[in-house]
């Protein structure tokens, strides 16, 4: 059954509200994740515990318990000329940026606009509602190695 520091292999397959499919990790090629350590988003980890290898579950995670909000001060203009004179900006390219707190934030290229580039530093999958369909493949006690580590090893894991 899953609880905190399980190893919890999963098949899974993440539609948006409109019915298209936006992810999908299949029996083959599974995710695992050690629960309770906050690996998964909340609104999936909460429902997966308590279940069993091949449990199935179709959970709808709002996107306050998904990847959040919208963040509109992450949506940002920035002159052209603060890029690489010869650098090719495109719209859909990511790139890391600092922050003032000293942490790196992942923005994407929406769009150019004349000496302007618009910015989306948001998670492309934030302000979404996600529906999951889910498979528990296998679920087994994380070993002390993985506990020290705080991520599985292995099929779906670390290799080191
Ligand atoms: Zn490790």
């Amino acid at each position: 059954m899953i609880k905190k520091d399980s190893v919890v292999s999963l098949s899974y397959t993440l539609k948006n509200e409109n019915g298209e499919e936006l992810d999908r990790s299949d029996a083959a090629n599974p995710l695992a994740y050690m629960h309770g350590h906050g690996q998964i988003v909340p609104g999936l980890e909460n429902v997966l515990e308590g279940l069993a290898t091949g449990d199935k579950k179709e959970v709808t995670v709002a996107p306050e318990e998904g990847y959040g909000e919208v963040q509109p001060q992450l949506r940002i203009k920035v002159s052209r000329d603060k890029f690489p004179a010869d650098a090719k900006i495109e719209p859909g390219m990511q790139f890391s940026s600092k922050m003032e707190d000293g942490g790196e934030i992942p923005f994407t290229v929406q769009a150019i606009e004349g000496d302007e580039v618009m910015l989306d530093g948001n998670h492309p999958l934030a302000g979404k509602t996600l529906h999951f369909s889910v498979e528990v493949s296998e679920v087994r006690p994380a070993t002390a190695e993985e506990l020290q580590h705080g991520h599985v090893h292995g099929a779906g894991g670390h290799q080191h």
